[in-house]
């Protein structure tokens, strides 16, 4: 069965998109830690990320950084954080995260957000690629 993160790809889920290139997808965090946190993933489906190919690996830490780089300049914070967990979903996936401190990688403080205000920040982002 298609993961969640392929029927996003595929348009099948909705998401808030903010970057796709032929082979990764960027898209917002629906549970996010903070403002702005965003999932890179790879458009092909490898559950664990250290199994994909080395190619292709290397291909989404070129797209997660610029993303990141994006996020940075959309989001007012301290650093960009990223993390790799893939506890929840079996679709290889990196978290970049805008952090000020420790406590914002914890994954235990959360954000709510409405939809209005997923839309504008994924829009900023889009706006500094
Ligand atoms: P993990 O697999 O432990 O790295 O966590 C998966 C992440 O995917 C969590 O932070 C979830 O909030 C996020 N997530 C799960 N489903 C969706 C979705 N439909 N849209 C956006 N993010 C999602």
């Amino acid at each position: 069965m298609a993961s969640i993160f392929t029927k996003i790809i595929n348009n099948e889920i909705p998401c808030y998109k903010v970057a796709e290139t032929e082979n990764c997808f960027a898209f917002l965090d629906i549970n996010p830690n903070a403002e702005g946190h965003t999932l890179c993933i790879p458009k092909q489906e490898v559950d664990n990320l250290f199994d994909l190919d080395t190619k292709l690996y290397n291909e989404l830490m070129m797209f997660s950084k610029k993303v990141a780089k994006a996020l940075k300049k959309a989001i007012p914070c301290e650093r960009v954080a990223m993390s790799v967990i893939g506890l929840e979903v079996p679709h290889a996936h990196v978290h970049l995260i805008p952090i000020n401190e420790m406590k914002d990688v914890t994954f235990r403080n959360k954000v709510t957000l409405s939809k209005n205000e997923f839309q504008d920040i994924a829009n900023n982002i889009k706006s500094y690629l």
